[in-house]
């Protein structure tokens, strides 16, 4: 089951970019979800003293605990025990699932009912971990040349850029609506703006000489 597999092993994902299609791999979920938390949780679990000053992502450790709990709930309605790291929980239920709906001990709507809640289990961890983030460039925009714009809550540089993860940013003018949605797009206005940006990767595209 893919979905099993994203939160349990390291995984590729094809994305298309301006180069054509790109292998992008990725962690385990699970351990990606641990890894936002901000803490490691057996360190947590065991008090560490050094616990108070690292940031924790409630989010994300809301997300993992939920996790964790359906996790172990549907682990107990197969009748077996929770223990070991989620990864492997995570692999037994799916595996005791499948193995009791094949020798009858599991009806067909109960087996559905888990493949949808662990379907549900990729998406719900991407949305702490690829929350697209905007960012402000500092600069004028190449196209029109406006450098800022009012907004109801104050001026605001006109070129914002939205990063998501394995995707090439989408910056867009905020007074001329031009849009900039390639990684070519992305270093010309970078190289526009004089940020300090990959120099072979602008010689690559032709952009500086
Ligand atoms: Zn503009």
């Amino acid at each position: 089951m893919e979905a099993v597999k994203q939160l349990t092993t390291r995984w590729v994902l094809i994305v298309d970019t301006d180069e054509g299609p790109t292998q992008v791999w990725h962690d385990p979920l699970v351990d990606q979800l641990q890894a936002a938390v901000g803490v490691s949780v057996s360190d947590a679990r065991r008090g560490r003293s050094e616990l108070a000053s690292i940031p924790i992502n409630l989010l994300a450790l809301s997300r993992l605990e939920r996790l964790e709990a359906e996790v172990n709930a549907w682990l107990r309605a197969v009748s077996r025990t929770p223990v070991g790291d989620l990864k492997n929980r995570i692999l037994t239920l799916n595996q005791t699932a499948d193995d009791l709906y094949r020798s009858g001990g599991l009806d067909v709507d109960t087996r559905d009912d888990l493949h949808a809640v662990i379907l549900s289990w990729p998406p719900r961890i991407w949305e702490v971990l690829d929350p697209s983030t905007v960012k402000e460039l500092l600069g004028s925009c190449p196209t029109c040349g406006v450098e800022k714009i009012s907004t109801p809550d104050g001026d605001r540089w006109a070129l914002r850029a939205q990063l998501q993860d394995g995707k090439a940013p989408i910056v867009e003018c905020g007074a001329c609506s031009a849009v900039w949605a390639t990684t070519e797009d992305f270093l010309r206005i970078s190289y526009h703006l004089r940020a300090t940006v990959d120099v072979d990767a602008l010689r690559e595209f032709g952009i500086a000489a």
